[in-house]
C-alpha cells in the first residue's frame, strides 16, 4: 500500500505492532483509496507506551536545557531537509494540497522544534526571593509523562506543537494522532530518535475515541493536551479533572471577522478567503462569520464570488491545485448537510453549494461555498461546520457588531479589517477571543501564543507561554538559622 508504515505504533524508539487492535484504515481523501492499514492500541500497547515514557522521562529531565534544546533543533533541521517527503505524506494523510503542506505543515512543526530548542536554555530559570536572612527560590520542574491527542486537520503540526514545548521542559510524551490521519506523527517520532532523543521520550500510539480515555485516565499521566472538538474537550477535561490532571484544551470555534466600511476591500476578501477556504475550511480558528458593513456589501460579495469561483479545485498532489477534498466521507456529508440547512433556512447562496462537477472519481470534494444574508440565529451561523462554507452577515453599527460577534459559546479567534487603527484596537479589546488579528487573518507564527477562551478551550500553545503549561513551579524556602517553634 502507498503509505504503509513499518508498524502502527512507535514505542521506546522502535516500531511496534499488535494486530489484536481494531483495524484503522488510512484513506486518501482525493480518491477514497486505502493507503495504509494500522491497528488501534490495545490496553497492553497503552501500558507499554506509558511505561516506556515513564522510564525515559527522568533521564531526559536530567539533561541540561541546552542539551535538550540541541536535540530539538537537530529535529527541526532534519524536518526541513525532508520537507518534500513529509509534505507529500501529509497530503496523502489529509488530502490537503501539496501547495499548502509544503509551506505550512512540516515547516511549522520544524519552527516549533527550532523555537523551543532555542529558548529553552534561558526560559526555565527560576527566581531568588530574599526573606531577610532567609531566602526562597523557585525552579520550573517538568510535569512527568504527558499525553497529546491530535485532531485530523494538521496532523504533523499538532504533534510538533505539543511535543516541542513538552520535551523542552523535560517531560516525556505519549501522542495519539486522530484515527483519520494516523501517518504523520510516526515520522516525527522517527526523526526525533534520529536527532538524538533518548528512546521512550516521545511515543506514538494509534487509536480512536475508545483509546483516548485509556490514556487520559491512566494514573501515570500528569497532563493531557487535546486538540479536538468541544464535545470531546468536555469529556477529556472531565476525565482529567477526576484525577486533578493538568489540561490544555485547543477546541473548536465559530470566529467572527468584522469588515468595517473603511477597510481595504480586496485585503478583507483575502482575509475572509484565507479564514474560510485554506485547508478546505478545516481550520479551528477560521473566521466563519464574516460581518460586512452594509456600505460595502455589494462590492464585497461581487468580488468575493469572482475570486471564489476562480479557486482551482483538484488533485492535491498537483502543485497548481489550491483546494483539495475534505478529510473524509463523513466530514463531507456533515458539511453538505449544513449547506442544505443554510439553503432551507433562507440564506442566499452566492456561490458553491454542492459537490464540484470538475473533479472526477471518489474523492470527498465540496465546492467552496458562500452564503449571504445570513442571520445570527441560523444553524450555519451558530455551529462549527469545519468545511469551506463562509457565512456573510450584514451590520451597520460598531457596538451592534461587537455584541453579535460575541454572542456565541465559542471564543477561539476573531479578526477586524479597518483603516482606522484606533477603532481596530478598540474593537479587538472588546471581542471575546483568545487569538485576534487586525487587517490579516489566521497567521500563527510560533513566537505568538495561540489558544481560545470560553468553550474554545484554555491553555496556550506556542511562544514561551506554552512552557507554563508543560511545567510547574517548585518553591524552596531556605532557613539560614535555627528552626524556631512555640512549643
Ligand atoms: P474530535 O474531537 O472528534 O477528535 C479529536 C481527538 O480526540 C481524536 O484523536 C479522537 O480520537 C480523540 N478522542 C475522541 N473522543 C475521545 C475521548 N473521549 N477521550 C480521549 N480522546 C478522544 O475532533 P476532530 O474531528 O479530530 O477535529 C476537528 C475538531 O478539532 C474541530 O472542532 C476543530 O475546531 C478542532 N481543532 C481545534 C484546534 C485548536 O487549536 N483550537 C486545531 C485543530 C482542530
Amino acid at each position: 500500500m502507498k503509505a504503509q508504515p513499518q508498524a502502527s505504533h512507535f514505542i521506546d524508539g522502535a516500531y511496534v505492532e499488535d494486530t489484536a487492535g481494531t483495524v484503522i484504515e488510512s484513506i486518501y481523501p482525493a480518491t477514497g483509496e486505502v493507503i495504509a492499514r494500522l491497528h488501534a492500541a490495545t490496553p497492553a500497547i497503552v501500558e507499554q507506551a506509558i511505561a516506556s515514557a515513564k522510564r525515559a522521562q527522568k533521564e531526559w529531565a536530567s539533561w541540561s536545557p541546552t542539551q535538550r534544546g540541541r536535540v530539538l533543533k537537530k529535529a527541526a533541521e532534519i524536518m526541513r531537509e525532508r520537507n518534500r517527503a513529509l509534505s507529500e505524506l501529509e497530503t496523502l494523510d489529509t488530502g490537503k494540497p501539496i501547495q499548502e503542506t509544503i509551506v505550512a505543515d512540516p515547516t511549522s512543526g520544524a519552527d516549533s522544534f527550532e523555537f523551543f530548542g532555542g529558548i529553552i536554555a534561558s526560559a526555565l530559570n527560576g527566581s531568588h526571593i530574599p526573606l531577610g536572612s532567609d531566602f526562597a527560590y523557585t525552579k520550573r520542574a517538568p510535569l512527568g509523562v504527558v499525553v497529546g491527542i491530535g485532531a485530523w486537520n494538521y496532523p504533523q503540526q499538532i504533534a510538533c506543537w505539543k511535543a516541542a514545548p513538552a520535551l523542552a521542559c523535560g517531560n516525556a510524551m505519549v501522542f495519539k494522532p486522530s484515527e483519520v490521519t494516523p501517518l504523520g506523527a510516526l515520522k516525527i517520532a522517527e526523526i526525533l530518535i534520529e536527532a538524538g532523543l533518548p528512546k521512550g521520550v516521545f511515543n506514538v500510539i494509534q487509536g480512536d475515541r475508545d483509546t483516548g480515555p485509556l490514556l487520559v485516565s491512566h494514573p501515570d499521566i500528569a497532563k493531557v493536551s487535546l486538540t479536538g472538538s468541544v464535545p470531546t474537550g468536555r469529556k477529556v477535561a472531565g476525565a482529567a479533572a477526576a484525577q486533578l490532571k493538568h489540561v490544555t484544551m485547543e477546541l473548536g470555534g465559530k470566529s467572527p471577522i468584522i469588515v468595517f466600511d473603511d477597510a481595504d476591500v480586496d485585503s478583507a476578501i483575502s482575509g475572509a478567503m484565507l479564514g474560510n477556504f485554506y485547508s478546505t475550511g478545516q481550520v479551528c480558528s477560521n473566521g466563519t462569520r464574516v460581518f460586512v458593513h452594509k456600505a460595502l456589501k455589494q462590492t464585497f460579495l461581487a468580488r468575493l464570488k469572482a475570486r471564489t469561483e476562480a479557486i482551482l479545485i483538484g488533485d492535491p498532489q498537483d502543485e497548481a491545485t489550491q483546494m483539495g477534498p475534505m478529510v473524509s466521507y463523513a466530514q463531507r456529508e456533515k458539511v453538505l448537510s449544513y449547506i442544505e440547512q443554510g439553503k432551507a433556512q433562507g440564506a442566499t447562496l452566492i456561490t458553491g453549494g454542492g459537490i464540484p462537477n470538475t473533479v472526477s472519481g471518489e474523492g470527498f470534494y465540496v465546492q467552496p461555498t458562500v452564503f449571504a444574508d445570513v442571520s445570527d440565529d441560523m444553524v450555519i451561523a451558530r455551529e462549527e461546520i469545519f468545511g469551506p462554507v463562509m457565512c456573510v452577515l450584514d451590520f451597520d453599527d460598531e457596538a451592534e457588531v461587537i455584541a453579535r460577534a460575541n454572542a456565541t459559546e465559542f471564543g477561539l479567534a476573531a479578526g477586524v479589517f479597518t483603516a482606522d487603527i484606533a477603532r481596530a484596537h478598540r474593537v479587538v479589546d472588546q471581542l471575546d477571543a483568545g487569538t485576534l488579528w487586525i487587517n490579516t487573518y489566521n497567521l500563527c507564527p510560533v513566537e505568538m501564543p495561540f489558544g481560545g477562551s470560553k468553550q474554545s478551550g484554555f491553555g496556550r500553545e506556542n511562544s514561551a507561554a506554552a512552557l507554563e503549561h508543560y511545567s510547574e513551579l517548585k518553591t524552596v524556602y531556605v532557613g539560614m538559622g535555627k528552626c524556631e517553634a512555640p512549643y
